[in-house]
């Protein structure tokens, strides 16, 4: 028996109009459990409407009836923020239907696309037009935009571009009582009051479904140089990131790091992969600038840098991609550093932010303190150290049992979490609270600040239908 009334369970499938319900429990599994395996729940429909006007219907009737809606773009979140509870009395909403581009205009460098066109087909777009959208992550062919603004998506290029918050101008929303907030604007200036378009990114889901986007669009790089580097250590990493931003005048689009035990795993597990470098060296980043202007320039002056972190012992080797593909075969190196990590057994994944000037310090406390608490862990902390965020992934010690290591979870991340939040961090630079650290986040954010986000959850959905259980 479904928690739903069999009359709202209707009235939901006629307002998704044909082909745009789901109630087959086989059709519905994909859309109840997300990648990891972490989370899978129970849903009473799944709805798949093809118009911002259906998605207001639909929140129409489940304001009405009370019903809970779980928004859903291309379920790649992975906190547990896409998919229902196990009670079964949710619906998920599925914005994938909703993949229309439906503007672009080049003078003013904006394109206006559905929530639900995947990632790649936004960079397709633009690219077709001779311009780009720099947001780039690892799960852009099956995200979406209403999932990337959602979840404030950041990437490879935030260092130069910033992240989703910064690179939309507006928002189409339905709102938690079924209305439909039109805030589709292309202004790059707005001084006009609140800006409630940021209220609803980062969300999660929990203040409304956004339909609809306006965002920026850029030149396309005329060249791009990237670089395999191996560094003395971190701080000698974020040493360098300070001259290559200063040589380059902002040029810096990507900076990663990845230590050696990373590399290893994915030399071991990802074929076709090799090390760029002949010696092994403990840390190496992967650093990448991008420019307008055709010609030399860029390399030229991407080799000014590395020669003056040689000169001052930051740097100990590195190479230059001579070609498109040699770049890829950097890329993948980074790109495949999660996945190399699964056959090696259970790793605790954790996904913080500090300041760039403390990196180093969280990654040699943090280091320190989960290897006295779970001897033989082989910790490996990587990524978008330009923006100050680290995964912060221990690997189980290769002789341990998976399921004991996986039980020292909430142990290893209090430590982590705790050294992050000491340092001025975020228990969460990109992924999220979700479901996942829902409660968490209320050690770590002060009791105004907490008090903040409810008021406004309840000011904005006072029956409590718009993804409740997640975020507050
Ligand atoms: C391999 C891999 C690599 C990743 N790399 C990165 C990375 O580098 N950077 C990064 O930031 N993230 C990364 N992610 C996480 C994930 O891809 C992003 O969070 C992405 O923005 C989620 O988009 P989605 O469409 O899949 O959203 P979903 O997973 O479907 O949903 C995520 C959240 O947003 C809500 N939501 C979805 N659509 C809407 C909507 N239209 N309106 C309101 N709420 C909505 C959902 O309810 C949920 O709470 C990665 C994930 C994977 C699997």
């Amino acid at each position: 028996m479904n928690a739903i009334p069999d009359l709202t369970l209707a009235r939901l499938k006629a307002a998704a109009g044909p082909n745009g319900s789901i109630d087959d429990p086989a059709d519905m599994a994909p859309y109840l459990t997300e990648p990891r395996g972490l989370y899978t729940g129970r849903a009473a429909l799944v709805l798949r409407p093809d118009t911002t006007e259906r998605v207001a219907e639909i929140v129409r009737i489940c304001a009405e009836s009370g019903t809970k809606i779980v928004p859903q773009g291309g379920n790649t979140g992975l906190v547990g923020g896409s998919v229902p509870f196990e009670g079964g009395d949710e619906i998920v909403l599925s914005l994938t239907r909703m993949r229309a581009v439906r503007a672009i205009d080049l003078e003013n460098d904006t394109i206006t696309v559905e929530a639900g066109c995947p990632l790649t087909a936004v960079h397709d777009a633009a690219e077709a037009r001779g311009r780009m959208f720099p947001l780039r992550i690892a799960s852009e062919g099956t995200c979406t935009i209403g999932g990337n603004l959602a979840t404030n998506a950041g990437g490879n290029a935030v260092l130069r571009y910033g992240n989703m918050r910064e690179l939309v101008l507006g928002i189409e929303v339905v709102l938690p009582d079924g209305r439909i907030w039109n805030g589709l604007r292309g202004l790059r200036k707005d001084n006009t009051g609140y800006d409630l378009k940021q209220i609803f990114i980062g969300a999660e889901g929990t203040l409304g479904i956004i339909t609809a986007a306006v965002l920026k669009l850029y030149p396309g790089p005329a060249v791009t140089a990237t670089a395999f580097v191996a560094v003395r250590d971190v701080h000698a990493a974020v040493a360098l990131l300070g001259i290559a931003k200063r040589e380059s005048g902002g040029q810096v689009s990507s900076f990663e790091l990845l230590p050696r035990i990373g590399i290893d795993f994915v030399l071991k597990h990802t074929p076709g992969t090799r090390d760029p470098l002949a010696e092994r060296h403990k840390w190496c980043v992967l650093m990448e600038m991008t420019s307008g202007r055709a010609g030399n320039e860029l390399r030229a002056t991407m080799e000014a840098v590395l020669a003056e972190g040689l000169e001052q012992g930051l740097v100990l080797d590195a190479v230059l991609a001579e070609s498109e593909q040699q770049a890829k075969d950097f890329w993948r190196l980074r790109e495949s550093m999660s996945d190399a990590q699964r056959p090696e057994g259970g790793s605790i994944k954790h996904d913080i932010s500090v300041p760039v000037s403390l990196i180093a310090d969280f990654i040699e406390r943090a280091t320190r303190e989960v290897e006295a608490v779970v001897p033989g862990t082989r910790i490996v902390a990587f990524g978008h150290i330009g923006d100050g965020n680290v995964h912060f992934n221990p690997s189980q010690p290769p002789d341990a049992d998976k399921q004991w290591f996986l039980e020292q979870w909430d142990k290893v991340s209090d430590i982590v979490h705790g050294i992050a939040h000491e340092l001025g961090g975020s228990i969460s630079a990109e992924h999220g609270l979700g479901r996942m650290k829902r409660e968490e986040i209320t050690h770590y954010k002060s009791a105004v600040e907490i008090d903040l986000m409810r008021t406004l959850k309840s000011a904005l959905d006072p029956k409590r239908i718009m993804n409740p259980g997640k975020v507050v």
